[in-house]
């Protein structure tokens, strides 16, 4: 293999970085090639789109990354139906800025608007409306799915069901997608009804969530996670929005248009963007981190601040974005978000358990966001009919063993729970985690695919080796993915 191939790639969080020979094919001949190259030296493939997930999805330690990047074409659109046919590395950002003005919408968005189509459906994303709509898949009528025999197939849901629920959210382990037809959503302004509302523990928060779910179409959560009162666990503020009707906005042209919605390039009309992360950096401990979620609560009590106002959908979905780089304000170590997904009847106790647990810890989440679900089937789904909620918390050296210990002692009241993870937020699970809250059908159907669409277990990654070899898991575990066709995992360089 030629070492100028050969680069860092690094987690978006940071937390973990491996060498890999990195391939970014601009057409789909050329993507064969990577497929026959593999092939002819024994090499495993991990694909990757932006790069956007905060573990080692898209890590693939001395074999060969495939980087879809590259790939960003538009390939049909049909501005009467909102469908839209892309090419794998199409971002979110291309996509809304590319039918925005003929008054559609992505159907799902993702925090961030840097992520591809690969990614979203390698993963399967949800957005703030993931309890109404579901996530990313349910909005895909097609996909092509090339194979590491470099055969090509088109798979819709009456054609090849299994398929259609193996490979979307099957995180890059059956085959690389290659365009996408996707149906998007329409909008009749370019402005969003925003509603916030102060919540003082988790239990209200979930009680919000519930009593607004039928009237919103998007619901978020944010909580200060820092030690206060032990009836003020998961204190935070909620933001709720609903589209606008037709007429209710009376320049939809103006308020449509791209340059109308783009974040702005300063903060407080100031600072230019780009330097924020630089700024902020020395904030970045337990002292500073606090004072800003203190401070972000109690924003909240001053007269007028709960009022309802208009937001542009851009502004109201990516609000990671408005701070680029912004992870890079936890170098050295980076950071890990543990996100979990747990049915509604359990949730509020479990999220204030996991806080609380982190206290005993010493580690405060500096960030935690939740959002409302309902269950899927896709056969790797994250999907629970209850609450998710993500965690940010720093890693340095000295805490990491006891930040991936503290994850595995939250792991484990989320089973109890009945609960689930999602892959594309994953650095800590242990192997055979996934075998315990994935039902055994689907891990059973996954592995079967597998077989089909992957022989000779071309396809792999840090993550599936870490998370899906046989090798450590519980005894008694779920049956899942057999070692027979985990052989492959071992194949090194
Ligand atoms: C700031 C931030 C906010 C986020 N907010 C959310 C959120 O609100 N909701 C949510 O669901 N996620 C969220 N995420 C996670 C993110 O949406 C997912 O990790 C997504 O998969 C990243 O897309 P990507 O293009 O960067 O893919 P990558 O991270 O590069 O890859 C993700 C997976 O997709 C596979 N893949 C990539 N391309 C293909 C392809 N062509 N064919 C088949 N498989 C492929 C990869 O092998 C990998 O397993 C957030 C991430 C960040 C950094």
């Amino acid at each position: 293999m030629p070492h100028d191939r050969l680069e860092r790639v690094q987690a978006w969080g940071l937390n973990s970085a491996s060498m890999a020979h990195v391939y970014r094919p601009s057409t789909v001949e050329r993507l064969r090639e990577v497929f026959e190259l593999a092939h002819r030296t024994g090499r495993q493939v991990a694909l990757r789109g932006a790069g956007r997930s905060y573990g080692d999805a898209f890590q693939n330690s001395e074999q060969i990354v495939l980087d879809l990047s590259r790939m960003n074409r538009v390939l049909d659109w049909d501005p009467e139906e909102g469908i839209i046919a892309l090419e794998p590395g199409v971002t979110i950002e291309r996509l809304w800025q590319y039918i925005i003005e003929d008054s559609w919408w992505p159907s799902v968005v993702p925090g961030t608007m840097s992520t591809t189509m690969g990614g979203c459906l390698g993963m399967n994303i949800h957005g703030k409306n993931a309890w109404k709509v579901g996530p990313f898949g349910n909005h895909v009528l097609d996909f092509d799915l090339m194979l590491p025999s470099g055969d090509t197939v088109r798979v819709d849901r009456e054609g090849d069901p299994q398929l259609f629920r193996g490979a979307i959210g099957g995180f890059g382990m059956l085959g690389c997608i290659t365009r996408v037809r996707l149906r998007t959503k329409r909008v009749h302004s370019g402005l969003l009804r925003v509603f916030p509302q102060r919540v003082r523990n988790f239990d209200e928060m979930v009680d919000s969530f519930e009593e607004n779910a039928d009237a919103m179409d998007y619901m978020v959560g944010w909580a200060d996670c820092f030690p206060g009162r032990p009836r003020s666990i998961g204190r935070g503020e909620m933001h709720f929005a609903q589209y606008l009707e037709p007429g209710e906005d009376p320049f939809p042209a103006q308020t449509l248009r791209v340059e109308n919605q783009q974040l702005p390039d300063t903060i407080m009309g100031l600072l230019p963007k780009a330097i924020v992360w630089k700024l902020a950096a020395p904030f970045v401990n337990n002292i500073g981190m606090r004072l800003i979620n203190t401070a972000k609560y109690h924003a909240q009590l001053k007269p007028g601040a709960g009022k309802p106002y208009l937001q542009s959908h851009a502004a109201f979905a990516f609000l990671l974005d408005y701070v680029p780089n912004w992870h890079h304000a936890y170098k050295p170590g980076g950071l890990i978000q543990y996100q979990s997904f747990v049915p509604k009847e359990y949730a509020a106790d479990v999220f204030a358990e996991q806080v609380r647990l982190s206290h005993r810890f010493g580690m405060y989440p500096y960030l935690a966001v939740t959002k409302k679900h309902l269950p899927d089937d896709y056969l790797i789904t994250h999907a629970v009919d209850g609450y998710s909620m993500a965690l940010d918390y720093p890693v340095t050296r000295s805490n990491r063993k006891r930040l991936w210990k503290l994850c595995h002692e939250m792991d484990e009241m989320v089973l109890a729970a009945g609960g689930r993870f999602y892959l594309a937020k994953d650095a800590t699970m242990l192997p055979g985690t996934p075998r315990r809250y994935l039902p055994e059908e689907n891990l059973r159907a996954f592995e079967a695919l597998k077989q089909r669409c992957d022989p000779g277990g071309m396809l792999s990654s840090n993550l599936y080796r870490r998370l899906f070899a046989s090798r450590g898991a519980p005894e008694g575990g779920r049956a899942g993915m057999k070692a027979a066709s985990l052989q492959h995992v071992g194949r090194s360089a």
